[in-house]
């Protein structure tokens, strides 16, 4: 039954995991009938400042002079909160779980329209400055490209290191936007998310680094054109004081959003969410909404004439309305679009009516799932417990040993809590500082369960000995399997719970992060205890010896 419990939690988790990495939107959509409002100004040119905070942002001069003199947003950012996830909600319009790069793993181009396959189906010319991942989500789309070099690890915590090939991206850009004038242009500057891995985000590293930038960014202004460009600057997700992201956290999912230039209304302040991006970018620039956008262009932060500002919202009308046909028809298993009733009224109604119906389709198929599920919930709660009473039908243990082993479950279950906790664990993304240490704050987990295990039966053995003296071997190893075994249930009941409540592998709608670390952090844990279950006996005979020996040592 270990065995069994062990392979299970191997398999749920791998199974979650993959489907995670390796996720296929089904939302990849194209809109039959695109409309564009008119161009409002020849060029865009959006600055993403990697990993940088909204609390950080305020601290930099020239940023806050770009605030007075154009728009200043808060930006709020979808989950996971990391730099692939987000690079790709900016330039699609679409959150994580429709535009399909749901973790920085596996990069692929995406399968959803983004902004520079619009613009480029314009006849405009496109420039990217990023790294290899961020490229490879954008190809083939891109005319012009500056492919930033993968940093030495030992060079990202050296500050000094940081800043020049912060300078040496500056100039790149601006050589880049003064020969090729592109139309579109997204850059990156990657200085502030390294200094928020390497010093977390209270650290005076990481304001250097933000005042870094905020040089850059004085040396780039005068290079754009406000008359017939605007200038844009942004980040993907902000950091944790420890220096994480990923997670939900409000220093993480609070970014600025400063605009400047053309129509932009200066002094204008409002609250934009990172899908809003998109649709702005592509009123600004007179092209197609991508076809699967979420978002809405921020018109308050814009000066636009009557006419113009209907323009925009009927080419963004007509976006939504291909989109939520679509994708109601998907939800409700159809094999096409599932077309809205003729909708009546305004502009601005219309849209809150394809929201409303969007939202509908998607609680109701949730529900659905979520009764198709109760099966397996069932099977997984209750195939355990009958095992269980079929061994004590056969008499395989005692009634006492069974108690003993319900404590001691129960007991290395808390224990496992509480090394948890001192070992830095948490159910976001965001206690992950880097990529390449998940597979560290795994194994932190799976030894977690196995100590608080291996624990709590070495005290119940040592108990056992001071009761029966000497406790037989073979009463030793059925209590140490059976606690071991009920660990792990406790584990895969809260499991069936998350899987029940919100579904682990993700095929078309993200589950809550915190329910999904869990989930897997479970299977892991119970992986761990299934298989180091097997020889825990072994342990329970050595802290029984242990406990003979100190039993009987002289006293004074
Ligand atoms: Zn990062």
């Amino acid at each position: 039954m270990l065995v069994a419990l062990g392979l299970l939690g191997r398999e749920l988790g791998g199974r979650a995991w993959r489907a995670f990495t390796h996720y296929q939107t089904p939302f990849a959509f194209k809109n039959p009938h695109p409309v564009a409002g008119p161009p409002l100004v020849r060029q865009v040119v959006i600055v993403l400042v990697d990993g940088l905070a909204y609390h950080a942002s305020r601290a930099m001069p020239f940023l806050n002079e770009l605030r007075r003199q154009g728009a200043d947003a808060e930006c709020r950012v979808g989950l996971p909160s990391l730099s692939l996830p987000g690079r790709a909600v900016m330039m699609t319009g679409a959150w994580q779980e429709i535009h399909g790069q749901a973790t920085n793993f596996n990069p692929r181009p995406l399968p959803v329209e983004h902004l520079f396959q619009t613009a480029q189906r314009k006849g405009l010319s496109t420039a990217l400055a990023a790294g290899p991942a961020p490229q490879t989500l954008f190809a083939p789309y891109v005319s012009e490209r500056i492919v930033y070099r993968r940093m030495d690890p030992a060079d990202s915590r050296d500050l000094d290191k940081l800043e020049a090939e912060l300078r040496w991206m500056g100039e790149a850009t601006r050589a880049l936007l003064r020969e090729r004038e592109p139309d579109l242009f997204l850059l990156d500057f990657s200085i502030a998310d390294e200094a928020g891995h390497a010093w977390g985000a209270s650290s005076p590293q990481y304001q250097a680094a933000a005042q870094a930038v905020d040089e850059e960014l004085r040396r780039l202004a005068p290079e754009i054109d406000r008359q017939h460009s605007v200038l844009i600057v942004t980040a993907d997700h902000g950091h944790t004081a420890a220096g994480g992201h990923g997670g939900a956290e409000e220093s993480v999912i609070r970014v600025p959003l400063v605009m400047v230039g053309g129509p932009v209304r200066a002094g204008s302040t409002g609250s934009a969410e990172q899908v809003d991006l998109a649709p702005t970018v592509a009123a600004l620039l007179g092209i197609e909404i991508p076809a699967s956008s979420q978002g809405r262009p921020l018109l308050e932060l814009l000066d636009l004439s009557p006419a113009t500002r209907r323009a925009v919202l009927e080419a963004l009308y007509e976006q939504r309305r291909s989109f939520v046909d679509q994708y109601v028809g998907w939800l409700s298993g159809r094999s096409g679009p599932a077309p809205a009733p003729a909708a009546a009224g305004g502009v601005e109604a219309r849209l809150g009516a394809l929201a409303q119906r969007a939202e509908a389709a998607r609680q109701d198929r949730l529900r659905r799932e979520e009764r198709a599920r109760l099966a397996g919930f069932a099977a997984l709660v209750l195939a355990p417990v009958l095992a269980l009473a079929g061994l004590r039908a056969l008499g395989l243990f005692t009634e006492a040993e069974l108690a003993l082993a319900v404590l001691a479950g129960i007991s290395a279950a808390l224990l496992y809590h509480g090394l948890f906790a001192a070992a830095g664990l948490e159910y976001s993304f965001s206690a992950v500082n880097r990529d390449e240490w998940l597979g560290r704050f795994f194994m932190k987990d799976m030894g977690a369960a196995t100590a608080a295990c291996a624990l709590a039966v070495a005290l119940a053995a040592a108990w056992m000995e001071r009761r029966l003296r000497p406790a037989p071997l073979s009463a030793l190893a059925r209590v140490a399997w059976l606690s071991a075994a009920l660990l792990g249930y406790l584990f895969l009941v809260r499991m069936a719970i998350v899987y029940w409540r919100n579904g682990v592998f993700l095929r078309w709608h993200m589950p809550e992060q915190s329910w999904g670390f869990s989930f897997y952090l479970d299977a892991l844990a119970l992986t761990a205890v299934g298989f180091a279950g097997v020889a825990l006996p072994l342990l329970a005979w050595l802290a029984a010896r242990l406990a003979r020996a100190t039993a009987l040592s002289p006293r004074p």
